[in-house]
């Protein structure tokens, strides 16, 4: 691996990881709007004494499915390091956009401390 192939698929896994960083939020907030409107509705509920169970429980539900689309949001960003953050040729490990300056200027994977170009 030479500095440059190092360089090119560290900018690779930048452009990916802001594509779906920024999918991941319009996700997360559109997903979140059910839940707002929800909140809205369970306050006039409240304020008007006829809060029931099932109200609750679209609220539980609502809930859920929110944490849901929030998890797969977090898969969908450690598919995407899985796939576009180089490897190192010695013991596979990722190298991330965390470690990028770090590698650049030492040339040692941050994982075994191995040479890498
Ligand atoms: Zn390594």
């Amino acid at each position: 691996m030479t500095r440059e192939e190092l360089t090119r698929q560290l900018n690779t896994l930048r452009l990916h990881g802001k594509r779906t960083i920024i999918w991941c939020w319009v996700v997360i907030v559109l997903a979140g709007v059910p839940f707002c409107i929800y909140d809205a509705r369970l306050l006039h509920l409240v304020r008007a004494h006829s809060a029931s169970v099932p109200v609750i429980r679209l609220g539980f539900t609502l809930f859920a499915g929110w944490v849901v689309v929030f998890l797969i949001c977090i898969a969908a960003m450690k598919r995407t390091v899985a796939r576009y953050a180089p490897k190192c040729p010695h013991c596979s490990g990722r190298i991330t956009g965390r470690e990028r300056e770090a590698v650049l200027a030492s040339r040692q994977c941050p994982t075994c401390k191995n040479r890498l170009f």
